[in-house]
């Protein structure tokens, strides 16, 4: 889970409209919110990604679900308030259910930085500090966060195999050092692959808390930006990138 940001609701989301809609809704329950262009925009402020559990929704991935922060059923009138709308994957949603967050507030990453509650560990949440571990535990148990088959598993499966990469690339440039700097298609190799890790730990990326954490704490990582620092070829791009990814990196330890 990272921090996202609200974008601005889509125009035909008016305060006539919204009126109309929650009437609809108290009326006789139907699905007010699933508009087109409603969903499009949703896709669109959360890059394509569950907001819970970052992993990929929308086209060609798992289905689009539009959750209800605060409970649909008991808060009619936020059914349709752009602030209540959180797209989810629908094993975050389903699994969130009719949890009331007034009642039992859960971390909403729209509101909340999720840097600031959870450590990683193990392709798991904990909580940072005895201050936060209530919230944290809600969270992960309502929704899930936790559970093998569903997330834990596919973020294990990508973070192993980013681990595996990220070995790979710094060997095959440490092998290649004394020739790197004059053997074009080697270079290109080494830089490509240098840069296709780093895509995996920005916030567009699938589970890119946990894959920025992997990156950045990786010694093959460390030691290949060492290498490709001493002979020269260290870009502003990669540096950009790697700007970016340490900006999604979480605790792996809790606070003392
Ligand atoms: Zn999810």
């Amino acid at each position: 889970m990272i921090k996202v940001e609200r974008i601005e609701q889509p125009e035909e989301l008016t305060e006539d409209v919204q009126h109309q809609l929650t009437a609809e809704f108290k009326k006789d329950k139907k699905s007010v919110w699933d508009k087109k262009y409603i969903k499009d925009k949703l896709l669109k402020e959360c890059n394509n990604k569950c907001v819970y559990c970052e992993c990929f929704i929308g086209k060609g991935h798992k289905e689009m679900h539009i959750d209800h922060f605060h409970y649909k059923d008991k808060y009619e009138d936020e059914v349709v308030v752009w602030s209540n709308l959180n797209p989810s994957c629908p094993h975050c949603n389903k699994s969130k259910s009719s949890h009331d967050t007034y009642e039992e507030p859960i971390i909403n990453p729209f509101e909340q930085n999720p840097q600031d509650y959870f450590y990683l560990k193990n392709y798991r949440y904990y909580g940072k500090n005895s201050q936060v571990e209530k919230i944290v535990r809600d969270t992960i148990g309502v929704l899930g966060l936790n559970d093998t088959d569903d997330v834990v598993k596919f973020r294990f499966e990508q973070g192993e195999a980013l681990i595996d990469k990220i070995e790979d690339i710094y060997e095959f440039a440490s092998e290649n050092e004394k020739v790197l700097c004059n053997d074009t298609r080697k270079k290109n190799r080494v830089l490509r692959g240098c840069k296709n890790i780093l895509n995996k730990g920005i916030k567009e990326a699938e589970y890119s808390a946990f894959m920025a954490t992997i990156i950045m704490d990786d010694t093959y990582y460390i030691k290949l930006k060492k290498l490709l620092r001493t002979l020269g070829l260290w870009s502003y791009e990669l540096q950009n990138l790697d700007d970016e990814v340490r900006k999604n990196r979480m605790q792996t330890t809790p606070d003392l």
